[in-house]
Formats: C-alpha cells, sequence, structure tokens
C-alpha cells in the first residue's frame, strides 16, 4: 500500500519569523511517519532554519526547486549538492509556475531531476496541463508527454525515489476551481498508466502520485478516497497552520490512521 504524502507548498509567501512561529506550532502535532508523510516546501531562504527546528520531527521540510548542476557561475541558482547537505530530502522540480514564469521547458525539468537524483534528493516532478492545451492537444497528449520528458534517462531504481505530482494549473490557484475528484484521479491514473508503459506494471504500483491545485478542506476527502490519488499538494491552503493541520488529519482519517494530537 502506498503511504499518503501531504506536501504544502508556501511558494514565497511569509517572513522567516512568520515561517518559525507556524512550524513550532505544528512540528509536534503530527501523525507517525509510518501513518502519512507531512512535508512543507518553503522558501530556499528559510530552508536551513526550519530543517533544524525540524530535526526531531516527523515534519519534513523540502525545497520548492534547484539547479541542474551542483555547482558553478550560477548565480541566484540553488545547488543540488548543498540541499542535501543541509538534510533536506524532497525537492519540488517542474512547478507550473516555474514552467510558466521562468521558462523551465521539459528538458531543463529533465535535467533538474538527474541532478537531483544524483545529489541524493527525492524530486516531487510536478506535471501541469493548461486550459488551452487540454482544449487543444487534449489531456493526455499533454500530460504524457510531461512525464514521458521528465523521467527520460530515470532508471527503475530511480524511479523508487520520486513522486509525482499531477497539477493542473486551471486548478491552482484559484481557491475555488480544484479539479474535481474524477477530473483529479483520471490525471492521476492516466499519469499512472504511462509509468506502467515506461517501466512495468509493478513499478507504477508503487509511485506515489499526488494532486495539486486549489486543494481545500471542502474538496480534500473526496480527492483523497479516489484509488489513484496518493496524496495531495497543497498552495494557498497550506498557508495557516490551523487548515493544514485539519487538512493533515483529514488525510489520516481517509486512511483510517490516527489523527494528529
Ligand atoms: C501549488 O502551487 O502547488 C498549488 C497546488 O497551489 P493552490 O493549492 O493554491 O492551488
Amino acid at each position: 500500500m502506498r503511504k499518503p504524502l501531504i506536501v504544502g507548498n508556501w511558494k514565497m509567501y511569509k517572513t522567516i519569523t512568520e515561517a518559525e512561529d507556524y512550524v513550532a506550532q505544528i512540528k509536534d502535532r503530527l501523525p507517525a511517519k509510518q501513518v502519512a508523510e507531512v512535508e512543507l516546501a518553503v522558501p530556499t531562504l528559510f530552508l536551513q532554519s526550519l530543517a533544524r527546528l525540524t530535526a526531531a520531527s516527523p515534519l519534513k521540510i523540502v525545497a520548492e526547486n534547484c539547479f541542474y548542476q551542483d555547482e558553478g557561475a550560477f548565480t541566484g541558482e540553488t545547488s543540488p549538492l548543498a540541499l542535501r547537505e543541509l538534510g533536506i530530502k524532497h525537492v519540488i522540480l517542474g512547478h507550473s509556475e516555474r514552467r510558466r514564469l521562468f521558462f523551465e521547458s521539459d528538458q531543463v525539468v529533465n535535467q533538474k531531476v538527474h541532478a537531483a537524483l544524483s545529489a541524493g534528493l527525492c524530486p516531487i516532478l510536478c506535471v501541469d496541463e493548461t486550459m488551452k492545451r487540454l482544449a487543444e492537444h487534449g489531456q493526455v497528449a499533454w500530460v504524457v508527454n510531461q512525464v514521458i520528458t521528465g523521467l527520460a534517462g530515470v532508471s527503475e531504481d530511480q524511479l523508487a525515489h520520486i513522486v509525482i505530482a499531477y497539477e493542473p494549473s486551471w486548478a491552482i490557484g484559484t481557491g475555488k476551481a480544484a479539479a474535481s475528484p474524477v477530473e483529479a484521479n483520471e490525471g492521476c491514473y492516466l499519469i499512472r498508466q504511462t509509468v506502467a508503459c515506461l517501466y512495468g506494471e509493478a513499478a507504477a504500483n508503487r509511485v506515489r502520485i499526488l494532486y495539486g491545485g486549489s486543494v481545500n478542506q471542502a474538496n480534500l476527502p473526496q480527492l483523497i478516497g479516489r484509488p489513484d490519488i496518493d496524496g495531495v499538494l497543497i498552495g494557498r491552503a497550506s498557508l495557516d497552520p490551523a487548515t493544514f493541520l485539519t487538512m493533515v488529519d483529514q488525510v489520516v482519517a481517509a486512511s483510517g490512521g490516527e489523527a494528529s494530537a
């Protein structure tokens, strides 16, 4: 059985003081790691301090991005190797905001996946789908292509260290237009089928696939009950600690575990 994974994505919100205060509020109130994994993706600037604060907590701190080289003349970029040395395990790669605002192509995302894996990190590979592309080419071609390109050259052993997130950009950041549970599961199912074509059924059944896009307390219970959705990537609704904890409890309850303290 695939263990549920809940990842909050803070994007470029919060100051370091707000971040530390938030983490102090939730770090001892999370389910044991064997029930569900809870992670927070935070700005690079906060990684070191929050990783220290959570060293003894089940809460894991995640990077929102990294570069595709370990070192060099790349002003402003973050080395995957340096992230690993900080004790960071997961890194979000290919988020739709990176693709759209920073022009990251599928090939660049794939380079980042390889650099992260080589540094000992575990990528959370986001695959996107926009309304326009959806209308023009159909969901299938677009999502499948991003999965195939994102995983190009990744071995079956390496796949075990990757989480994939289905994040239709038409559902991100709107606060209300989440994909319906059926649409969200379809996207995740499509990704799993693509992984099955590339690596076989057994590998596809092991890989965790998250849904992200305006997930909130109201729609989460229906999403998490779907067969191909193994967890959620939560943006806006993760910014409030009480709301985030409630959502963690919802996932745990849906998976038959115990709620947080
Ligand atoms: C995200 O940015 O990954 C995300 C899912 O954002 P939101 O929940 O705000 O749509």
